[in-house]
């Protein structure tokens, strides 16, 4: 069997488990939702889900996990979703003074809160390669969503492969611009990458788990977790 954990600090993260719970695979799934090092010890894979990137980093702090989840991704899949999109950026732009602990293990840079706050959530359709059905659109679900600023190449890691990007005509109408300042690009001026892989590691800046469509789920099952298990298991 395959364990998934999802981390379950704060935010989305029984709606993850739910939409989990419906994947067909070829292996049966146990799912824990992880709030301690010595759960997450026995998983496979780990979801870390939307929610409030500050406030997953302090209770991972607090429950001993900071550590134990940067040595976990640095083995093993993760996919991040939002909030987890953050944690898993090498840097993040427009965290609190002071600076925000992420676990990092992606070689991206991420804005948070970058879609402005006019356009703090929005629904658009996005095209994803390599998704079941993938001509048929999957609903991107964006709550205060974090903006991929930059994907940096790096020697030590796999590249990173883009699956899906949003294009400004994507969006819904009648939507404001951000006022931004002089040296800020709006993100809907071009377009604007909002799910990649690195490796068995998987980011979208948007929130699957809160669809109808589990196809994000079983993409991350069977292009990340699964084949990261080798033909031993
Ligand atoms: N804005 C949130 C953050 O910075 C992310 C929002 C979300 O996960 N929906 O953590």
């Amino acid at each position: 069997k395959i364990v998934i954990g999802i981390l379950a600090m704060q935010g989305a993260f029984a709606e993850h488990q739910v939409m989990l719970q419906s994947v067909s695979t070829p292996k049966p799934i146990e799912i824990m939702l992880i709030r301690n090092p010595e759960d997450l010890s026995k998983c496979d894979a780990l979801i870390i889900p939307g929610g409030e990137s500050t406030t997953i980093a302090l209770l991972a702090r607090l429950a001993g996990l900071t550590e134990p989840l940067r040595e976990f991704i640095a083995k093993k899949p993760v996919w991040g979703t939002c909030a987890g999109a953050i944690l898993l950026s090498e840097e993040a732009e427009g965290t609190k003074k002071g600076g925000q602990e992420l676990f990092g293990g992606v070689t991206i840079k991420t804005k948070r809160n970058g879609w402005g706050s006019q356009v703090e959530s929005f629904e658009a359709p996005l095209l994803v390669e390599g998704l079941k059905e993938s001509n048929r659109p999957f609903t991107g679900v964006f709550i205060r969503a974090p903006v991929v600023m930059e994907i940096r190449p790096s020697a030590m890691s796999q590249p990173v492969q883009i699956i899906s990007s949003i294009s400004p005509w994507l969006l819904p109408k009648g939507q404001q611009l951000v006022s931004l300042d002089e040296d800020e690009t709006d993100p809907r001026s071009s377009c604007t990458v909002v799910a990649l892989r690195q490796g068995s590691h998987l980011i979208t800046t948007f929130h699957p788990e809160l669809t109808k469509d589990n196809r994000f789920h079983e993409y991350f099952v069977k292009h990340c977790v699964i084949p990261s298990l080798g033909v031993s298991r």
